[in-house]
């Protein structure tokens, strides 16, 4: 082995020793990043669906500066602070129904784990044992943990790896079609007894590929879990804030989760920070004379008060900038940007949803010569498997964007699949 720069890094799902090495950043602004060689890519990714308000607000910066001179961090047991309170009580606000009790942690895998957790103890709670497994869908990501793995794609989420390891859970294909919604109907009669909840990305699976339903499959899925009894827990990690052209993607089908999880966007891109919202249903079963009832979870950095500035600031920027507005405008420019691409060699779908734009290519291109090309064309475009695709900050600008799909329509063209 020979040292290289970076040897002491290890990559995110990277084979270390096969991958190139990664471009340095030194900056970035607005819809760009700046290289340390100088150059400057428009980003296509807003740093995997963070970034919403472009890098860098002014009104962020400004909030996160004056929580760094007045307090950084406290810890949450026992003690409460401003930014927290204030947080919570708009995303209660915010929020569709009774959606009403707010847990911080600092990772959309561990929002997850928290949300799993709280299910299974919603039965517990309530003196109903052995209902412990999730029922999730096919093409779902729900991040890198063992328990958010566990409801993962079983093929994508590579359950095989990890064997007996993860817990073994119920998987469905999302109820398109009425054979599917028979069969989703059937498999929670099936596993009454041990399914605990529900699991399902609203309208967009994300890192599974920009995988899109309609609003009337999730409410196919909102309606079987009211009829069978049991908690849907909806993962808005990615479609939260704007995505899908609406604050939350549940809104645009009508429904209230019972539980609801959020990270990504919720800082504007800059710090980590989740939350995982209950309905006061769910509350309710916590809320006892019994300790044991409680729930026991308590990152070391929940509520991070930087963190919670951020998300406050955020928030602001919905209020004063027309953010959703935006999401609508780029929906339009993304579909008049890659729709040429339908019927083109290699392709077999291209879908758009609000600032989510996704071309799906017949085979596996080569991925690392893909990616490197986009590089070279000055854009930041970073296809996953077969799905090459774009989720700008939702403030970027009409050249910039269209940039980007300019580029995504030449590499794709070229007959890069
Ligand atoms: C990214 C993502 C997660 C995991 O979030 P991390 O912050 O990476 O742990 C979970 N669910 C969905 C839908 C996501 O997009």
């Amino acid at each position: 082995m020979t040292e290289r720069r970076g040897d002491h890094l290890w990559r995110p799902y990277t084979q270390m020793k096969l991958a190139a090495p990664p471009l340095e950043a030194v900056a970035t602004l607005g819809s760009r990043i700046t290289l340390a060689d100088g150059r400057e890519l428009i980003d296509g990714i807003a740093s995997w669906w963070t970034a919403v308000h472009g890098y860098n607000h002014p009104h962020i910066r400004e909030a996160v500066g004056n929580q760094l001179g007045q307090m950084p961090h406290v810890m949450f047991g026992g003690l409460t602070h401003a930014p927290a309170e204030r947080l919570a009580t708009r995303l209660a606000a915010l929020l569709p129904g009774e959606l009403n009790h707010v847990f911080f942690t600092d990772s959309g895998s561990v929002a997850v784990e928290v949300a799993l957790k709280m299910a299974v103890q919603f039965w517990l709670n309530r003196g109903v044992q052995g209902r412990t497994r999730v029922l999730a869908f096919r093409g779902g990501y729900h991040g890198d943990t063992m328990g958010a793995m566990s409801a993962c794609d079983p093929v994508e989420g590579m359950h095989h790896r990890f064997g007996a390891y993860l817990p073994a859970q119920v998987f469905c294909e999302l109820p398109r079609m009425p054979e599917q919604e028979a069969a989703l109907d059937k498999a929670l009669t099936t596993h009454r007894r041990e399914l605990a909840a529900v699991i399902v990305e609203p309208l967009v699976q994300g890192a599974g590929g920009m995988l899109m339903h309609p609003p009337e499959t999730l409410a196919t899925v909102a309606r079987l879990c009211r009829r069978h009894g049991l908690p849907l827990i909806a993962d808005e990690i990615f479609t939260g804030f704007g995505r899908t052209g609406m604050m939350f993607a549940c809104e645009q089908a009508g429904i209230v989760p019972d539980i609801l999880c959020l990270s990504k966007a919720l800082t504007g891109g800059t710090m980590a920070l989740a939350a995982t919202v209950a309905t006061t249903e769910i509350f309710t079963a916590f809320w006892s004379d019994d300790p044991a009832h409680a729930l026991m979870h308590g990152p070391t950095f929940m509520a991070n008060p930087l963190a919670c500035a951020a998300a406050n600031a955020s928030l602001d920027l919905f209020e004063t900038e027309p953010r959703l507005a935006q999401a609508n405008a780029i929906e339009k420019r993304l579909t008049k940007g890659l729709e040429p691409l339908r019927g083109a060699a290699g392709v077999v779908d291209v879908r758009v949803l609000g600032a989510i734009g996704a071309v799906q290519l017949g085979g596996m291109p080569n991925l690392a010569a893909l990616k490197s090309r986009f590089v070279e064309h000055g854009v930041w475009v970073r296809p996953f498997g077969d799905v090459v695709y774009l989720t700008p900050a939702l403030t970027i600008s009409d050249s910039d964007l269209d940039r980007l799909t300019d580029v995504v329509r030449l590499v794709i063209g070229k007959g890069m699949a």
